[in-house]
């Protein structure tokens, strides 16, 4: 039997990724990793700790000494931050607004980036995040980028915080979602970008059955052609 495979998946904020990631990883029976969500709860450690998101000196310690852990219930992730579970507390404003300052401390991705090559040591995984094809998996079999308009990511933003009842205003959400994006695309370190090898996915205007489909077959392509190598 060949080694299951490592799939990428990376793309600005809100295009996609986690929810296609999560339902591509259920289909294949793979272990999903939202690093997104790891980078969240790391976050809302900072906030609760009253630290600024810049503030490299005080976060380093406070992250050694704080356990973050994803597992899996019912198909679903859930994130646990020194043992609670602050799933349902990730998505916030206030974590939008600090968290690409926070990601891009050096210090910080590389205590991330470790722990995420060690949770895809055995292969078998999908791992979603801005820096997983260039820097975290660059030899993953299947590397994914997805894109879609900025209009259309506020849009599912909004509708995600208001199924959540938190009421926010559709130009400000968009305005959040560019700066977010621009911090991440302009950070030295593990900048979001799209690895040279990665297949462009445009989900616009794809329903998420569509993304996952298109996802399914690339990743089969792959695996077939793994199992007809191993013949
Ligand atoms: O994917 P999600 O929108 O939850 O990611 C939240 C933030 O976490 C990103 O805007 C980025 O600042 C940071 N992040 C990162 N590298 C990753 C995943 C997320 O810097 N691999």
């Amino acid at each position: 039997m060949p080694k299951p495979i490592r799939i990428a998946i990376d793309g600005p904020a809100a295009s996609g990724k986690s929810t296609s990631a999560r339902l591509l990883a259920k289909k294949l029976g793979y272990l999903h990793i939202d690093t997104g969500s790891m980078y969240r709860a790391a976050t809302l450690a900072v906030i609760k700790n009253n630290l600024k998101p810049t503030d490299e000196a005080n976060i380093l310690p406070l992250l050694s000494s704080t356990t973050i852990e994803l597992k899996t219930e019912n198909g679903n992730l859930r994130v646990f931050l020194d043992a609670k579970d602050v799933s349902d507390s990730l998505r916030t404003p206030e974590i939008d607004h600090n968290i690409s300052q926070f990601s891009a401390l050096q210090g910080v991705r590389q205590l991330m980036v470790d722990k995420q090559r060690e949770l895809a040591r055995n292969g078998g995984i999908v791992m979603d995040g801005r820096d997983i094809g260039t820097v975290v998996l660059p030899g993953a079999e299947l590397k994914v980028f997805l894109i879609a308009s900025l209009e259309e990511r506020a849009a599912r933003r909004l509708k995600e915080l208001s199924q959540k009842g938190i009421e926010a205003d559709f130009e400000i959400v968009k305005q959040e979602i560019a700066r977010r994006d621009h911090i991440d695309s302009a950070r030295t370190s593990g900048p979001l970008k799209k690895a040279k090898d990665a297949r462009e996915l445009d989900t616009s205007r794809l329903s998420i059955e569509e993304q996952v489909e298109h996802l399914f077959q690339w990743a089969m392509e792959i695996i077939d052609s793994k199992n007809q190598d191993c013949k």
